[in-house]
């Protein structure tokens, strides 16, 4: 049933009676005390809502002044750090504080940080390139075309060049294993004489003792470590492999006397899967002389090869990555030499942050002899 103030009506399933009712005294005060009321409660809304919007823009100013303090009272507000910056690596430490916001600004934060964790989980941050570096590139290249080195001919990517596929992919295993602390062209020596008496093969390694291996590659650095390693490399590539060899760096690198540098080798000149920078000694001194590659956050120089080769990746173009080994090896063995780089010769000298700066230390200082845990 249903009851208004002028009418009364009687609703069932089959009809809705309708009762008018005559406006009484007493209806009319009661409808005057209900405009009165909703009056009363209008302005009682209306100064309600104002007051909730003075609080409001209270609210919002004193927000206001704590973020240009830069000071919250139960909570850290990120600041983003100097090594967010483009040009920098992020450290995992700047991503502490980043929380979801409603606010616009503090939402793109947000996703520009998100989107940075990801590259570096990915390892693919990607960093300001140095200066002149496409011009030191180019001055390179002309002067390695006018003349050749050894890695042109020697180099680990001529080993087995006229074996079928999967007996060069051994031996360009068997080559990079033993280039290790090596010059090129004891390195191809070695792997002739293999080839010569039928080893380039991982069945036959496998049946031949290891004091005729170690004969056969001397005088390679560290041969009598190496020859075992390659008896053990053997055996799991017929074990695990069918007599091939790992097609992925982790499995590469589970072999015994193989590091990161001849992985990324192997990698890209067996499987033609470039995967990252293969950073010998040559490239990774080279690159420090060039001023390509720095000590994270620091001025400094890179201290090892995996750093150098983590550094350049973050900012030379991918298709560079390949041909990067030989074209540095190369200068390395022809120009810009471990001592007395021949700077007075060198195309780029007007413009090398090291320029003549190495080029005639007379002092001689002693050799430090790597260990062959350290050999790669
Ligand atoms: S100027 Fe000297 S240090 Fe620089 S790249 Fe040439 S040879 Fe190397």
């Amino acid at each position: 049933m249903r009851l208004s103030l002028s009418s009364l009506s009687v609703s069932s399933p089959i009809k809705t009676l309708t009762l008018t009712m005559p406006l009484t005294r007493v209806s009319t005060r009661f409808r005057s005390s209900v405009t009165e009321a909703s009056k009363s409660h209008l302005n009682s809304t209306t100064e309600h809502k104002e007051e909730n919007q003075r609080r409001k823009r209270t609210r919002e100013s004193t927000k206001i002044k704590e973020i240009s303090n830069g000071v919250k009272s139960n909570q850290k507000i990120y600041k983003p750090t100097a090594s967010l910056q483009f040009g920098t690596l992020p450290d995992i430490e700047d991503f502490i504080y980043v929380k979801k916001s409603s606010s616009s600004q503090e939402q793109s934060t947000s996703i520009q940080l998100g989107k940075a964790i990801a590259a570096t989980t990915v390892s693919e941050v990607k960093v300001k390139p140095p200066e002149n570096w496409e011009k030191l590139l180019e001055g390179i290249k002309k002067m390695r075309c006018s003349g050749e080195a050894p890695v042109d001919t020697k180099g680990c990517e001529k080993a087995g060049s006229l074996l079928p596929p999967k007996e060069r992919r051994f031996a360009i295993l068997i080559s990079s294993m033993l280039s290790s602390q090596t010059k090129d062209e004891v390195t191809h020596g070695a792997v002739e004489r293999l080839s010569n008496n039928g080893l380039l093969d991982p069945e036959a390694i496998v049946k031949t003792d290891e004091a005729t291996i170690r004969d056969l590659i001397r005088p390679v650095g560290f041969y009598p470590k190496k020859a075992s390693f390659i008896k053990m490399a053997a055996q799991t590539c017929l074990e695990k492999y069918g007599g091939d060899i790992p097609s992925s760096l982790p499995d590469l690198l589970s072999l015994k006397g193989v590091g990161p540098k001849m992985a990324h080798l192997v990698m890209g000149i067996a499987w033609n899967d470039i995967q990252g920078i293969c950073v010998d000694t040559h490239v990774h001194r080279i690159s420090n002389r060039l001023g390509w590659v720095f000590k994270r956050g620091t001025k400094q120089k890179t201290s090892s090869p995996e750093e150098t080769r983590v550094a350049l990746e973050a900012w030379l173009p991918k298709d560079e990555w390949s041909p990067i080994n030989p074209l540095l090896v190369g200068f390395g063995q022809t120009v810009c030499t471990a001592r007395f780089p021949k700077c007075g010769i060198c195309g780029i000298n007007n413009i090398c942050p090291s320029s003549f700066k190495e080029s005639s230390s007379p002092r001689r200082k002693p050799m430090k002899r790597n260990s062959i845990e350290n050999i790669d």
